[in-house]
């Protein structure tokens, strides 16, 4: 399935709307989807737009997945991200954070003024989370929006990730592999490297407990973290398909979920 075909495009894309019909929407439970991506060098063999393209491309499944008439509107990804740690690499546009956090606060403030209450980032880039978690409780505070963030979490299904899952994080297998599944001649399996940072055994020291700062040079010498080269389209389809279907139920758990209910004592 490519990018601008389906559902998401052709029924949820809030910006093909004429201003009339959006102030018509009954906003009361709907959900905008905002993508916040990153363009940055990916290594050797994929392309600088991989999480922009991943997160559009993922979108498309997800919202193909969604219930007839679901009140989940996306909005154009910013595919410009917080990339610092990938500066010094040809091909990588950043945004310094303080841009991203105005931008991303401008558009709520935005999504406000137009009528909507609830706001959900989807986020591709690894960079951007800390931002991004940061933002979202600034613009509850803000606007009032309800804001969620809706992500995955590659460890809970082992199933859908062969090799290596926490530290394939950067253009390795899964990314590869999505990138196959979308724009098969936009990677150069030729190219692609296998590399796998060598991360002490302590759990105090990986990635995912966010223990160090680190910047892309610190962990790769190839600017990948993962084994590209096990990369298949079969398995990006099939994670497009799996996270895809998992997030249209996310997204509509989160036009259901009422945070005013949240209180026991009422007032
Ligand atoms: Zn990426």
């Amino acid at each position: 399935m490519n990018r601008y075909t389906g559902k998401a495009w052709d029924a949820h894309f809030l910006p093909r709307l004429s201003r009339k019909q959006v102030a018509e929407l009954d906003k009361t439970d709907a959900l905008v989807v905002l993508p916040v991506a990153a363009i940055e060098q990916h290594g050797p063999h994929l392309p600088v737009y991989t999480d922009t393209l991943i997160n559009e491309t993922m979108l498309t499944y997800a919202f193909e997945a969604l219930p007839e008439g679901a009140p989940v509107w996306l909005i154009p990804a910013l595919s410009y991200g917080k990339s610092t740690e990938h500066l010094g690499h040809p091909g990588t546009i950043t945004l310094s954070a303080t841009t991203l956090m105005a931008v991303v606060m401008d558009i709520a403030k935005s999504l406000k003024v137009s009528g909507f209450r609830k706001l959900a980032f989807y986020n591709t880039h690894g960079g951007n989370v800390d931002l991004l978690n940061m933002m979202a409780r600034e613009i509850r505070i803000e606007t009032g929006l309800a804001v969620y963030q809706v992500q995955f979490d590659r460890s809970v299904d082992p199933a859908v990730i062969p090799n290596e899952p926490t530290l394939d994080i950067h253009g390795g297998e899964v990314e590869t592999s999505l990138v196959l599944a979308s724009r098969e001649h936009w990677v150069d399996m030729d190219e692609a490297p296998d590399e796998i940072s060598s991360l002490p055994a302590s759990p105090n020291l990986q990635f995912k407990n966010k223990a160090f700062a680190w910047v892309m040079n610190d962990l790769s010498a190839s600017g990948i973290c993962g084994n590209a080269q096990l990369a298949t389209a079969a398995l990006g389809e099939h994670l497009y398909e799996r996270w895809g279907k998992a997030m249209a139920a996310t997204l509509m758990e989160l036009v259901r979920f009422d945070m005013t209910s949240l209180r026991s004592k009422g007032e």
